[in-house]
């Protein structure tokens, strides 16, 4: 009688997500991610590719969650559910899933496409079953076990809270969430079922924490596509070259981009390997339809045949998307800046950033060196039009309120961000510092027996 968390990773640093939760003698593990920093600077990969590596050597550079601290639970796995499918929260599957022999591997349609592409792209294989999961749904991954998928708005579609139901007591996971009540893309999140879960009774809630000091409530997806709007249709982009980078992954700001380029009747382009990836993957299940005259261009020939049309046709005729947001030296963007490939940069072209800076030096460091390169073509910039996928402190106040848990564990921030969480939640009165569990990674709680 016994129900027990293992908090595996990304919970004494941000990424490389995996908890694992013990009933008895049968385990499930919530995510498995890569953490992008280590894994970066390990492979010198763009942030959203995958490439195929050792997984004990992974471990090693802590990239991938550290599997030798469950050494004693690893025969009793016997599912793997992901929350969405963000890199830190799937990017481990392909290299560690296949120690998990006949394990299936279950979550929402997208999740499930984007790592069916990653595997298919990449050329890797890993035995285990992918089973799809609606938002809605329920499966019974034993007797004693049962996972619900409750949608959550994030920045990615079909990202799921994970509800673990046992004989035991109810572990809800929200690891990476906003709630937004105006989505662009998908419905907004499920706040029926999150409330009727709190009425019912909530004994463990697993949180994301990144922005838990951040005094508000994160902006709706809806103001980032406004700020877009004020940028694009504004007369000062008559007649300029516009590029716009922002995450791959960001399906909803992409399908802004691509609306807002149509009303202004300019020719769309993608370039890049991870735009590619990731829109192939919304188009095969429905999620975003891309038009057919839009082209989705990775490969070097393609990119440059494509730029001299540009050049020959004229940037103001165009809508450029691509990849290099962070500045990836490898990226499309950085590419073009530095005149590696065909397209000419000038005084008449407005370069736009959707997306924020994450804030590690690398990435800091390769933004400054991306814009001044761009600055010195005479480039025109726009930062930070962009809205996060994270709850900040009055969205988390809101979560919490709705499922009123009788223990909570900060997830995904890392030390330094977490007691923010912690704060909030012994502030608010669900919990005391008894019931918030400051958890590192490799740590146990037994939450009932
Ligand atoms: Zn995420």
């Amino acid at each position: 009688m016994v129900l027990e968390i293992c908090t595996v990773g990304g919970f004494s640093e941000c990424g490389r997500n995996c908890t694992a939760i013990r009933v008895d003698d049968e385990v499930i593990i919530l995510d498995l991610g890569l953490e992008m920093e280590s894994y970066i600077s390990h492979t010198q990969q763009d942030r959203e590719n995958v490439v195929k590596l050792d997984a004990e050597e992974l471990i090693k550079v802590n990239a991938v969650p550290n599997l030798h601290l469950i050494s004693d639970w690893m025969d009793k796995v016997k599912a793997i559910i992901p929350s969405h499918a963000h890199l830190d929260h799937i990017g481990a599957i392909p290299f560690l899933a296949s120690r998990f022999k006949g394990v299936p591997i279950i979550s929402t349609p997208y999740t499930i496409e984007v790592i069916s592409t990653i595997l298919k792209e990449e050329r890797l294989q890993i035995s285990n079953e992918l089973i799809i999961k609606k938002s809605g749904q329920k499966y019974k991954v034993s007797k004693n076990i049962e996972v619900e998928f409750v949608h959550v708005t994030h920045s990615i579609p079909h990202t799921a809270m994970l509800v673990i139901n046992t004989p035991y007591g109810r572990v809800c996971y929200a690891n990476d969430y906003k709630l937004d009540l105006t989505p662009v893309l998908g419905k907004k999140p499920d706040l029926k079922r999150i409330k009727e879960l709190g009425n019912e009774g909530v004994d463990l809630l697993i949180c994301e924490s990144l922005y838990a000091n951040s005094h508000r409530k994160t902006p709706s997806e809806a103001v980032a596509k406004q700020m877009l709007k004020d940028i694009l249709n504004n007369s000062c982009a008559d007649g300029h070259g516009l590029v716009v980078t922002t995450f791959a992954s960001q399906i909803a700001r992409i399908k802004s981009i691509i609306e807002l380029g149509q009303k202004l009747d300019r020719k769309i382009v993608f370039f890049g390997r991870s735009l590619r990836k990731y829109l192939l993957a919304a188009h095969r299940i429905g999620v975003l339809r891309i038009p057919k005259e839009i082209p989705l261009l990775s490969r070097r020939h393609e990119l440059d045949r494509m730029m001299r049309k540009i050049n020959r046709e004229g940037q103001e005729k165009y809508l450029i998307v691509c990849t290099g947001h962070q500045g990836e030296q490898r990226a499309v963007l950085s590419r073009i800046a530095r005149g590696e490939l065909a397209l000419k940069l000038n005084s008449k072209t407005m370069c736009v950033f959707s997306c924020s800076v994450i804030p590690v030096e690398l990435n800091i460091k390769n933004r400054e060196r991306l814009e001044s390169t761009l600055r010195s073509s005479g480039v025109r910039i726009f930062r930070d039009v962009h809205a996060s996928g994270h709850a900040s402190r009055e969205d988390h106040r809101e979560m919490i309120q709705m499922l009123k848990p009788k223990h909570i564990i900060p997830s995904h921030a890392g030390f330094g961000l977490a007691h923010h969480l912690r704060d909030l939640a012994v502030e608010m009165g669900y919990v005391d510092n008894k019931t918030v569990h400051m958890m590192e990674d490799g740590k146990r709680l037994i939450i009932s027996k």
